[in-house]
């Protein structure tokens, strides 16, 4: 039995449920999970690492980590990396995950297999499987000659127990690494329509070119507002100017597992079946009975978005 190094992912010091489901599978595995954490709220997420798994969490609580910086994380973790010595690294197939890692596994000259939905983990050997050709086909991805096998896994992809509030972590404190810095941050623009990380998100409700103008997204949001879900969109309508661009799920967007993703006025283009085909239950709504989002969906309504979705706003609103 080896380590698994688990980068965790944290807003402002709440974990991630991505970072969450990483942790009590590299724990359940049955090897040493070793957490590591970033930036000025770093301190305020070493409780929970615990409580999911981790027996020892690395931090540095250094402002300079608090948002994304390639070359600063990749200093970082490649020290910390260095110090731990473990033999898996796990972390979350997000934006970040998908930049840093790559970098990482460049440094060290090791493998990665990115952007996977299943993971086995058996003493220090990981099998991991990813979607292919926009989720045409499936490769199961093994390491040869990999000293650090390194798996970035999808958010919602592994299941997540109750945090035992009785396990805690050693915390070891880092001063930051010094990096060649290539990259400044000079401000972070949030969405104002994106209230949760859409790869986060238990139910999403994607609005396409179906909804007619950008106005008409008032509707999906009072839906989501209901349901206490996301609003995505397809690129149709990113591209278009009504949404931003963070909002756009499929292959050039974010790819989403939600429990529930309901699509509106959405055809079910492959680019954007690539980015959504792993909700656990579809509802699409068209006014095609024959859009292709039909044939991937697990329930299906033929209508006028604009007359149906304030129908189902008020329903839900009355259960
Ligand atoms: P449309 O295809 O125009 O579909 C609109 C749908 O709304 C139709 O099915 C129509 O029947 C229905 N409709 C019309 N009126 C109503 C109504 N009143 N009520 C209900 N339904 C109605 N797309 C993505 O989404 N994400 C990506 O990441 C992405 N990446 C791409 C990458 C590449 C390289 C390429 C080439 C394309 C990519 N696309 C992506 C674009 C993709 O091919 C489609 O063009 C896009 O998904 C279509 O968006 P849409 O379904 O909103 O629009």
């Amino acid at each position: 039995m080896g380590k698994i190094l688990v980068f965790a992912e944290h807003t402002n010091g709440k974990l991630k449920r991505s970072s969450q489901e990483l942790l009590q599978a590299a724990a359940a595995s049955g090897n040493t999970v070793v957490a590591v954490a970033f930036g000025s709220h770093a301190g305020d997420v070493t409780a929970a690492l615990g409580h999911n798994g981790a027996s020892e969490v690395h931090v540095v609580k250094d402002a300079s980590l608090d948002a994304y910086n390639p070359e600063a994380f990749t200093a970082n973790i490649a020290a910390i990396i260095g110090k731990v010595q473990p033999t898996i690294i796990l972390a979350s197939a997000s934006s970040t995950g998908k930049d840093l890692f790559p970098r990482v596994a460049a440094r060290l000259g090791v493998g990665v297999a990115s952007d996977c939905t299943t993971l086995t983990i058996s003493g220090d050997n990981v099998t991991a499987v990813k979607p292919m050709y926009s989720g045409k086909c499936f490769a199961t991805v093994n390491f040869e000659n990999s000293a650090v096998k390194i798996v970035l896994m999808r958010a919602n992809q592994l299941p997540v127990a109750a945090a035992d509030t009785s396990k805690t972590a050693n915390v070891v404190e880092h001063a930051a690494a010094a990096a060649d810095l290539k990259t400044l941050i000079k401000e972070i623009v949030k969405g104002a329509s994106e209230k949760l990380d859409l790869t986060e998100a238990n139910i999403v409700v994607s609005g396409g070119r179906g909804l007619k103008e950008a106005a008409n997204f008032k509707i999906l949001n009072d839906l989501a507002d209901v349901l206490g879900a996301t609003v995505g969109a397809s690129r149709a309508v990113v591209d278009a100017g009504w949404v931003g661009h963070g909002m756009q799920v499929g292959q050039t967007g974010k790819t989403v597992a939600p429990t529930l993703y309901i699509a509106v006025g959405i055809s079910g283009a492959i680019q954007h079946l690539a980015g959504m085909s792993g909700s656990k239950v579809i509802v699409a709504i068209n006014s095609d009975a024959n859009a292709p989002i039909f044939q991937k969906a697990t329930y299906g309504i033929v209508g006028d978005a604009l007359d149906i979705v304030p129908k189902l706003t008020e329903e839900f609103k009355k259960a």
